[in-house]
């Protein structure tokens, strides 16, 4: 399934030109497999896009910061998020600010966090084996994740 997306901001800690603050249009997509149920459905998509949607929301024009990177010093958290990454400073409204369980906010890290989202939310249906979510930066810079539902 594809056709979702966000625009957000971010920066690759410890790449040489991508550690510079900039922005993508990310795409979102999630592919399931399994048994069709009686009615031919494996999951109910409206229901799995609204999942992904409320997930995109959660990203959308905001700035996506990675939780885990040794590099990116914390330097205050109040109304404001101050940090430091190799002694460059930056300021965000703690509102524009998302944190994610990464080390570097990579299509492959943010693949693997909405994958994640995804498995939790899939208990409701029995009938999926396999998903695979793609996130994509632009237009040839994506990256896949993979989870077996079921063994
Ligand atoms: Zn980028």
């Amino acid at each position: 399934m594809e056709g979702l997306g966000f625009s957000a901001a971010h920066f690759i800690i410890g790449h040489k030109k991508c550690e510079h603050l900039h922005g993508h249009n990310w795409r979102v997509g999630v592919t399931v497999e399994g048994e069709p149920d009686e009615r031919g459905l494996v999951v109910d998509f409206l229901e799995l896009k609204s999942l992904l949607k409320q997930l995109c929301d959660g990203y959308d024009h905001l700035l996506l910061l990675p939780a885990e990177n040794p590099a990116l010093k914390r330097l205050s958290e109040g109304k404001n998020i101050r940090i430091s990454i190799h002694g460059r400073e930056f300021e965000f409204p703690k509102e524009d600010v998302v944190w994610l369980p990464v080390i570097n906010t990579t299509v492959e890290e943010l693949a693997r966090v909405v994958a994640d989202e995804v498995v939790k939310n899939l208990s409701a249906y029995p009938n999926v084996d396999k998903i695979t979510v793609l996130v994509e930066e632009s237009p040839g810079e994506s990256a896949t994740q993979e989870r077996r539902i079921k063994a």
